[in-house]
């Protein structure tokens, strides 16, 4: 007898979209079949009619109990917290940061992580590597075992992002394009990929003294500091150094027009480079900085002008940008607004419940975004670029059973109430058409009509290897 089986929905599968009963047995989909088709004796039956079914939400970038820039000491919110929001919106994986520097090496940084979320977590999980600085040789050459170890992306900073004189000695992120492309190479040899947080930082830390002396340091300018020049030119100066030493890129948080088009022209010359944006950045722009504490809307690089915000949109549904993220640094608001000038304010918020209904209600149900490409966007892109698929990011016999069902007819304006981590939302109040309402996590129901029964320990480390194709050529 099978397990569960979700009947009579409207599927979202890697070959299309249809009415489509899904079989369950176990942790793992064991059959996707014709309405009717499958026997009748399951254990469970879950009635999907007039429900969305997709793969279970694939969270590629999130800084999760990570230490919190400028304030010693404090971290962002704990995987107990964020992964029981990002199930509440339909999210199963969710991946952050094992974070090398100085002498503390990729093992001890991946040792670090695993010991902190290990029993910890709700939904199953994965760490990039993040390598900071001066990369020493040393480390660099753990690149190759990390990757056979199931830890496949590399993520660098092209920039410090703050102002150089508020970073403590050694603590520097920014990587130069020499040891850039040192690593890269190492990256490119094994089998794995780049997540590159890309900006120019001559034009960054110009701008920050820019504004200094012209006494313009209030927050809303924060976009004429991290601004389309900046990442113009870094972005195209990553994909050089990418196309010598053959690495596939993958640009997190794309926020301006001209970064796109540098992804889509790369892309057009056969080059394995990715987008990522993130969803505050597809729903708001650099005049929401003017609103009273508008730095809440605020996540580095920034938002940038509406033309950008709708160049986004542009991405995410016809292609240049491949998956929606989140960026998630979730603190309290009053840390979050704590800093009110561009020298010290906080980016990130707590996104990983909205990231999937937001996506659904201002793609799909606004503009017409096709159920496929929302499950590329949301799931299938990232799960394809990190490695996670096919065992995460379709509905396809063999996958893991991770799925969500979404309410297209659900409609209301958010509020807190709705809402399952931190004290505030940049959201609230938002008007939202579709969100996820039930979600299944390797076969377990975890969330459904409101209520949560998920465990402390549920959630699994998932070992990651990218596919020849994602590496060698744009393939998704
Ligand atoms: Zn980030």
């Amino acid at each position: 007898m099978l397990d569960l089986i979700i009947r009579g929905g409207q599927v979202v599968t890697p070959w299309g979209v249809g009415s489509w009963d899904v079989a369950v047995q176990g942790e793992k989909i064991v059959a996707v079949a014709l309405e009717g088709a499958l026997p009748s004796d399951a254990a469970r039956i879950l009635d999907a009619s007039g429900k969305v079914v997709v793969p279970g939400g694939i969270e590629p970038h999130a800084h999760i109990a990570a230490p919190i820039a400028g304030r010693p000491g404090e971290f962002t919110a704990p995987p107990e917290a964020v992964s029981r929001s990002a199930l509440f919106g339909g999210t199963t994986t969710l991946t952050d940061f094992a974070i090398q520097m100085g002498d503390f090496d990729i093992f001890q940084a991946i040792d670090e992580r695993t010991g902190r979320w290990s029993g910890n977590s709700y939904c199953d999980y994965s760490h990039h590597c993040m390598l900071l600085g001066e990369v020493p040789t040393r480390v660099m050459e753990q690149i190759p075992e990390a990757i056979q170890g199931g830890f496949s992306t590399f993520k660098i900073f092209t920039t410090n992002i703050r102002p150089k004189e508020n970073i403590p000695e050694g603590e520097g992120r920014l990587v130069g394009m020499g040891h850039l492309s040192g690593i890269m190479e190492k990256v490119a040899a094994n089998g794995g990929l780049m997540f590159v947080h890309s900006e120019d930082d001559d034009i960054v830390q110009y701008m920050y003294k820019k504004l200094a002396e012209e006494e313009r340091t209030e927050w809303f300018n924060i976009h004429e500091v991290h601004n389309n020049m900046s990442e113009d030119v870094s972005f195209r100066r990553v994909i050089r150094v990418a196309e010598w030493t053959e690495a596939a890129v993958y640009f997190v948080h794309v926020s301006a027009k001209e970064g796109l088009h540098a992804v889509r022209e790369a892309r057009g010359k056969g080059l394995p480079v990715y987008g990522e944006t993130l969803h505050n950045y597809a729903s708001f722009n650099a005049d929401d900085y003017k609103q009273p504490d508008g730095m809440k809307y605020h996540t580095y690089p920034s938002l940038k002008s509406e033309e950008d915000r709708q160049a986004l949109w542009e991405g995410l549904i016809k292609g240049g940008i491949n998956s929606m993220a989140t960026d998630e640094y979730c603190t309290d608001f009053a840390t979050k607004i704590a800093g009110r000038t561009t020298h010290d304010i906080t980016g990130g918020h707590n996104g990983a419940e909205t990231r999937m209904g937001i996506t659904f209600s201002e793609g799909v149900s606004k503009q017409g975004m096709s159920l496929g490409r929302f499950v590329d966007v949301t799931s299938a892109n990232a799960a394809k670029i990190m490695g996670y698929y096919p065992r995460k990011g379709a509905i396809a016999t063999g996958s893991d059973a991770d799925i969500a069902l979404l309410d297209p007819e659900f409609s209301k304006a958010l509020s807190m109430g709705d809402l399952h981590i931190g004290d505030y939302s940049i959201w609230e109040g938002w008007q939202v058409h579709g969100w996820p309402v039930t979600t299944i996590l390797r076969g377990k129901v975890v969330v459904e009509d409101g209520q949560f029964f998920g465990s402390l320990g549920d959630g699994q480390l998932i070992p990651r290897k990218i596919g020849g194709d994602i590496l060698s050529r744009p393939a998704c």
